[in-house]
């Protein structure tokens, strides 16, 4: 029998306080209402006191000047040159905007979520599975203002459901100035911060009220797969930090009664080849340290890619190929198991088909 929980009350405050037992009640995956959001939901950015946005401002040119906006602290003005993400100050480059139909039904809704997806990036994922976009220059460059103003074209002709910024890291200070204009243009919608969660604590701090939704990966648990498949050592230390601040800035994921989400963290984890175990790291630390109310996609797509699978440079004769420990799909069986751990580890809220009609909050 689960232990009763305990609650002090007290009637329009005059009367003594009295102790009321209530029992325990089971979680359940259908109707939460701690989670709903009343509408209209207003976006953080929309209820930022316009005395605070010169500082935004000032602090996004002042780590552009001297960048240690991520882990890896390349110390540089990005006015004069680059650092290992290899983008300047005055424009971000962007690959594609468009309204995005592969994202979580909550996320993409009925409308597509409005994705920005920034060419480059601060990891160097072995096998990353956008490795086109990301591990290549290519695009078109945008100031801050007119990636503002694509926001807004986003919001007005699209319709899409919020803006969503795809592998934004090492370009904060531009994201942070467009949002800042997009909302004197009339931006209404939330933000999403999508995010291999290799950021910086100030980074996340210059965001502070400016996103709504943190869509977080946690790729891998240990320094070393994390050198091995990042290039990354500190990946998981950096994740945790940041995971941790993100949860601080927004909580648990939350939905307008349509099902769309509005603000929290949603925190994706892909499920890879033999890493079960540090998975279930990652679970136990979510259930653990962020919130056992977390919201959690396991993700089973893993595919060899990029750098996976081909040859080795200096194999000679020899059949084997690069990183031959993750040159396969994930087998049911791990996808089963980390989901297996998650729920072990006290998490319950996850990204699965609705067991009603409509979306699943
Ligand atoms: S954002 Fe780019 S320049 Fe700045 S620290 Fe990270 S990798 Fe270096």
């Amino acid at each position: 029998m689960p232990a009763p929980l305990t609650r002090l009350l007290s009637r329009r405050g005059t009367l003594p306080l009295r102790t009321v037992t209530f029992p325990a009640r089971k979680r359940c995956l259908h109707l939460a209402p701690p989670f709903l959001i009343d509408p209209p939901y207003v976006p953080s950015y929309l209820t930022l006191p316009p005395s605070d946005e010169p500082l935004k401002r000032s602090l996004a040119h002042s780590h552009l000047s001297n960048c240690n906006l991520c882990p890896r602290l390349c110390s540089v003005n990005r006015y004069q040159t680059t650092g290992v993400c290899l983008i300047g100050a005055e424009t971000v480059k962007v690959n594609t905007i468009a309204p995005h139909f592969g994202e979580e039904p909550c996320i993409q809704g009925h409308n597509g979520s409005g994705s920005v997806f920034f060419s480059m990036c601060n990891l160097r994922c072995v096998f990353c599975q956008n490795h086109d976009i990301s591990h290549v220059r290519s695009g078109f460059d945008l100031t801050p203002e007119q990636l503002g103003e694509w926001f807004i074209k986003l919001q007005d002709v699209g319709n899409v459901h919020n803006i969503n910024l795809v592998t934004p890291e090492h370009v904060v200070p531009q994201v942070a100035l467009s949002i800042l204009h997009a909302k004197s243009l009339g931006l209404k919608i939330p933000i999403i911060y999508n995010t291999s969660s290799y950021d910086s604590l100030s980074s996340l701090s210059l965001l502070s009220g400016l996103v709504d939704i943190y869509l977080a990966d946690f790729k891998v648990w240990s320094p070393a797969t994390a050198q091995r498949l990042l290039k990354a050592e500190d990946y998981p230390e950096a994740a945790r930090d940041s995971i941790r601040a993100m949860q601080d800035q927004v909580g648990d994921l939350k939905f307008t009664p349509d099902g769309i989400a509005q603000r929290g963290l949603l925190v994706r984890h892909l499920v890879m080849p033999g890493l079960e175990s540090e998975s279930a790291e990652i679970m136990k630390f979510l259930a653990q340290e962020v919130s056992r109310d977390c919201f959690v996609n396991i993700m089973e797509q893993y595919r060899p890619a990029a750098y996976v699978g081909g040859p080795k440079r200096a194999g000679g004769e020899s059949k084997e190929k690069r990183y031959q420990e993750i040159n396969r799909p994930v087998t049911k069986e791990e996808v089963c198991s980390v989901r297996e751990a998650a729920e072990a580890a006290g998490l319950w809220r996850f990204c699965d088909p609705p067991r009603h009609d409509g979306f699943n909050i």
